[in-house]
Parts: structure tokens; C-alpha cells; sequence
């Protein structure tokens, strides 16, 4: 079957996912991108919504193969003050960006909980005032947790959580993690996260080592088969100082670029009324290649939030962009890029994905 009569099919199987990321023609790629855009625009519009990042503590008790900040890798190792958190997100809330990301290595000992649900209450508590009536959304990332912790978070006001499944192929997730983390355990938690009533956001790694399009094919489909509400995908990017740095894993920029917004774009008209993040590691790749995301169908930007001192500590793949500019410059520029490409940011609001609402709407 022909490209055009794939893209132009309701529902996508799995041999017409692997059809359109193998898309190589530069037209076919063109027809691919502007069939993504329309299905935003008719599902969910054409705005940009913002969720200034807060990487608030690079401390982590895990070890897993590719990260930068891993439990072994030498980093100096920080967790910002309470303060300071809350003056990041009131930061963000002041420029109009309706939700933070609180994001953090994994930990899951007591003063660390109580700490995230103490951060979590006062940024609900102290940008009320500032923003909306119900003061800013918070979209928590910090890793795999017991169902009782993700109860507390979403208690003390959270309603957004990112848990990255990384590959949906079991063989690759066992490679790509030490044997302690186990592809159940992260499984278990997405649905746990689901069934408190997080909006849950999931996604994966694009061009690992040993990777097919027929595993990325099935990563789509596991965003559809699990109802996931909201996807940060991006290219695999090696870290130096990991078991899976670029000497021993040489990697292929442009092909994982390529790659990536394709997944973007099958996505998006896979899935259609999902929110899909258009991440920072995509601009790591090229510059351009953050506002390239958003054409090819995302609609979300997580601007850098975390304080310049401590940027450079949270690395989890190298050549992390944006580790100098100060705030103003990078919300500045950030309008630039994106009406450049002809989209509105949305300012004030919190941007939930609709296809949340939709899921539930159908109980
Ligand atoms: S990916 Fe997350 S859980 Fe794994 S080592 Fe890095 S920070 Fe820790």
C-alpha cells in the first residue's frame, strides 16, 4: 500500500506504523509531517503548552546503563533548597508557563518523600495568587515508586506524572538496565499511576543499540494498548562517562534525529489527542530540531527552570543544551522559536492532555 492511503487509513496496524518510520523519500517524509500537524490542529489545536523543568536532585539509587547522573557516574551530586524550588516555579508561573515539572533522580526513602510532597504543596500553595485559581499543574518525574507514595504525591496536588518505559521490548529494557530494575516493576507502576488517577505520560528511547522499527512499532502500539495520555520521547544519546558511551556504542546523529520525529509524527496520528513533548534532546542533536518536533505533531516544551549552578550536574546524555543561558534569555528566545514556525504559545493555562478526559469520559 502507498504512503498516502496509509496516512489516510483511520486505525494503523502494526505494518503500517513500521510503513510510515520507514519513511526515507524526503516528499513521503513531507506528506508524513503535514499529516501529523492536521490531526493536531483537528484534535488538539494548534497552541504550545509550557512546563517550565525543575531538576531539582540528581541523586539517584539506581545505576541504569545510559545516564549521565547514574548512581556510579561522577557527578557533583545536589538537591536545590526548598526555596529555591519554589522560586523556580514561581519564575515560571510569572512568564505565564501553566505548569512545572518537579523531575528527579530516583529515591525512594522517607525524607525524600516527604520532601516532594512538601515541594508539591507549597508551589500549589505560594503560585495560586500568581496564575490561575488553582496555581500551577505539576507534572512529577521521579521514577518508580510504591503505590502508596504516588497516593501521597497525587494528594498533595500533583495530577501529571512521567514514568518513560524507555522500550517496550522486554530483551532491550534488560540490556539497557542493571538486573535490579525489572521491565514488570516499571509496568506495574504506570498502571498504578493510572489507577489513582494521574494523567500518565510515558515514552521511550529512539535508536538504542540492537533497536528495530518493528520495536518502535510496537512502542506506538503500547502507547495506544495502555491508554497513555502523554509521551516524552527522544534520541538515544550517548554519555561518556556510562557502560553505553559512544565508544563502544557508536551511534548515528542524524538517523536517531530522523528517527525520533518520525515517532513524533506516528504518534501523534496513531494516537491523535495525546500530548507529546517535543524534548530538549532533540535540540541536543541540532539546533532547530526542538521547533522541528513541534512541526512534526508535538505540542509541548519543557523550558529549562533549574537554576544555572546546578545545570551542568544534570546530564543525562552529553551535549545538553542550554546549560549557560539565564532564564529571561531562554524564555525570550523560546517565544522566537516558536511563533518562527508559525504556533501560539499557550500562556496561563495548564494544558491537560485531552486525551485523558476523553479516556474517562468512556466509563
Ligand atoms: S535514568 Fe533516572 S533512574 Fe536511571 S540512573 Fe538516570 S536518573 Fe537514575
Amino acid at each position: 500500500m502507498n504512503i498516502i492511503n496509509i496516512l489516510n487509513k483511520e486505525f494503523h496496524d502494526k505494518d503500517d506504523i513500521i510503513a510510515l518510520l520507514s519513511i526515507s523519500d524526503e516528499s513521503e517524509l513531507e506528506l508524513l509531517r503535514a499529516k501529523a500537524e492536521e490531526i493536531l490542529f483537528k484534535h488538539t489545536g494548534d497552541k504550545v503548552f509550557l512546563r517550565g523543568l525543575i531538576e531539582f536532585s540528581n541523586y539517584c539509587v539506581n545505576d541504569c546503563n545510559y545516564c549521565g547522573i547514574r548512581k556510579s557516574a561522577n557527578v557533583g551530586r545536589y538537591t536545590l533548597k526548598m526555596q529555591d524550588i519554589i522560586d523556580s516555579a514561581l519564575w515560571s508561573a510569572s512568564q505565564g508557563y501553566g505548569s512545572a515539572v518537579l523531575q528527579s533522580g530516583e529515591r525512594r526513602d522517607e525524607a525524600f518523600v516527604d520532601f516532594v510532597c512538601e515541594a508539591i504543596r507549597n508551589i500549589k500553595e505560594k503560585t495560586k495568587s500568581v496564575i490561575l485559581p488553582e496555581g500551577l499543574g505539576i507534572t512529577l518525574s521521579v521514577g518508580e515508586q510504591s503505590e502508596e507514595t504516588y497516593r501521597r504525591f497525587f494528594e498533595a496536588g500533583a495530577k501529571r506524572y512521567l514514568l518513560r518505559i524507555e522500550s517496550s521490548n522486554q530483551d532491550l529494557f534488560s540490556k539497557i538496565h542493571p538486573k535490579e530494575q525489572s521491565f514488570e516493576n516499571r509496568y506495574r507502576c504506570l498502571k498504578s499511576l493510572q489507577s489513582i488517577g494521574f494523567q500518565t505520560g510515558t515514552g521511550v528511547m529512539i535508536g538504542l543499540p540492537g533497536q528495530t522499527i518493528e520495536d518502535l512499532a510496537n512502542d506506538v502500539l503500547f502507547f495506544r494498548d495502555n491508554n497513555i495520555d502523554m509521551i516524552g520521547m527522544g534520541p538515544f544519546i550517548p554519555s561518556a562517562d556510562t557502560p553505553m558511551n559512544a565508544e563502544i556504542y557508536p551511534w548515528d546523529k542524524e538517523r536517531n534525529l530522523s528517527l525520533a520525529l518520525k515517532m513524533i509524527a506516528v504518534s501523534r496520528i496513531v494516537l491523535k489527542d495525546v500530548n507529546i513533548a517535543s524534548t530538549t534532546a532533540l535540540q541536543a542533536i541540532k539546533d532547530g530540531a526542538r521547533e522541528d518536533g513541534l512541526r512534526f505533531g508535538a505540542n509541548v516544551i519543557m523550558p529549562q527552570q533549574t537554576p544555572q549552578t546546578v545545570r551542568k550536574d544534570y546530564q543525562l546524555y552529553d551535549g545538553k543544551p542550554f546549560l549557560s543561558e539565564s532564564l529571561n534569555d531562554l524564555s525570550i528566545g523560546l517565544r522566537i522559536r516558536v511563533e518562527s514556525i508559525g504556533r501560539k504559545l499557550a500562556l496561563n493555562e495548564q494544558g491537560d492532555p485531552l486525551h485523558f478526559f476523553n479516556r474517562n469520559s468512556k466509563f
